[in-house]
């Protein structure tokens, strides 16, 4: 069976065609700029030329038709007939708690994606869209949906409550969610084999460092916590987010830069962290460059990103009773050589030790601990869109 994975944010849909067979890729690509002028859609076949086209596409029902006429291209589609499909898996970013897995798509699923607008507006509305333009043109195979929140709710409540009034819990569901779930699940999975223990016997920190960054404390086959909270918003420093603060900042700043609810809201997800502290850029590999050549804010900003991050090392250590290994994966976890060394610098007396010449590595599945470590160190490049194809393959056989 071949299986479509499409993730549909407000203005991109990424897409890949997995041949579950063998769990081989036979294309995959990315229509960005929907609904703006300048619509271009790059496709990578396997095994044949990339293809760039420019159209543009009032919506995502439009995108993703071009997509299937791409897909079944003489010369660069994948596939004669778009009837090859068995089954389309969606991500979904919030499930919020009624999902612990990944389900068909019917009427219900749909309300309750539609019921998590509120908490996650950048991401759920632009899901369901790319959900119903793909229904609208395959409605004869199921449809998936695979929830960033699902594998954290294995979570207890002692995790993931805020001390708050207990009503706001009841009434509006304020908790903590946790985001990058699949991708925690995939690296977790991984580790364990590559440790070659069972899933349920270990205790795993999970470090998912991209642009969005989050980690995770993973024992007896369970997420004990993870660092995003009731919105991706909480925890490590961001590219333009600002993780854990102080929330009275919040009224604080409100005040002072006479900012309502929603400007609030852009100033501590777009206008912080990485880039508002150094004031270089959100991207990291910037901020490397400037502090190598001298920039004091850059150096600061990483000071601030390596510290945050060493401090969940140590709370999610102590939550797990021990640690078997650190993951790093996503951008910066799987290519940043000198991110992983200075996070695991001075390490050691948590049993962290880390072999750098061994660390002298990009994107490959490795381990660069010392041989005298007691906790391995991997690198282990995600796979968000394989666990996608295989819960859809699941659910669809
Ligand atoms: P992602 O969101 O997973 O695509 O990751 C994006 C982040 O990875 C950006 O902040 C990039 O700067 C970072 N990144 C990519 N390559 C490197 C590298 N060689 N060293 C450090 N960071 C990197």
């Amino acid at each position: 069976m071949k299986v479509l994975v499409v993730n549909a944010g407000s203005s991109s849909i990424k897409y890949q065609v997995f041949d579950m067979t063998d769990e081989s890729v036979l294309a995959k690509g990315l229509v960005d700029r929907v609904g703006i002028p300048g619509t271009t859609l790059k496709h990578e076949p396997a095994g044949k030329d990339d293809v760039l086209i420019k159209k543009d596409l009032p919506n995502h029902t439009e995108g993703m038709k071009l997509v299937l006429e791409v897909l079944i291209n003489e010369e660069y589609g994948c596939m004669k007939s778009m009837d090859e499909v068995g089954a389309v898996g969606h991500r979904v970013v919030h499930g919020g708690e009624d999902f612990a897995a990944s389900v068909v798509i019917n009427d219900k699923v749909k309300k309750v994606i539609r019921d998590c607008f509120d908490v996650a507006p950048l991401h759920n509305p632009p899901n369901l869209m790319g959900i119903e333009a793909c229904q609208e043109l395959m409605p004869n195979v199921p449809h998936v949906a695979v929830f960033d929140t699902a594998f954290h709710q294995t979570m207890t409540a002692g995790n993931f409550m805020y001390a708050l009034p207990y009503d706001v819990y009841e009434k509006y569901k304020v908790r903590r969610y946790g985001f990058h779930g699949t991708s925690h699940f995939y690296v977790s999975h991984r580790a364990a084999d590559m440790l070659g223990k069972p899933y349920a016997d270990c205790k795993i920190v999970t470090l998912h460092l991209g642009n969005g960054a989050s980690m995770a404390a993973i024992k007896d086959g369970r997420v004990i916590d993870t660092s995003m909270g009731f919105t991706p918003l909480e925890g490590l420093v961001m590219g333009t987010r600002s993780g854990d603060i102080d929330p009275a900042i919040v009224f604080f700043l409100m005040e002072k830069l006479n900012m309502d609810a929603s400007e609030a809201n852009n100033y501590f997800n777009k206008k912080s962290g990485l880039l508002g502290l150094s004031g270089v850029s959100n991207d990291l590999r910037d901020i490397l460059e400037a502090a190598d050549a001298g920039n004091e804010r850059a150096q600061l900003a990483l000071d601030v990103y390596y510290n945050k991050i060493k401090g969940y090392i140590g709370n999610y250590i102590a939550k797990l009773n021990g640690c078997d290994c650190l993951v790093f994966t996503a951008g910066v976890g799987e290519n940043g050589i000198d991110v992983r060394e200075n996070i695991c610098k001075d390490l050691d007396a948590l049993g962290i030790k880390m072999d750098a010449a061994k660390n002298k590595v990009r994107g490959k599945e490795v381990d660069v601990a010392a041989d005298d470590s007691k906790v391995r160190i991997f690198i282990i490049p995600t796979n968000e869109e394989l666990v996608i194809a295989r819960d859809t393959y699941g659910l669809a056989k």
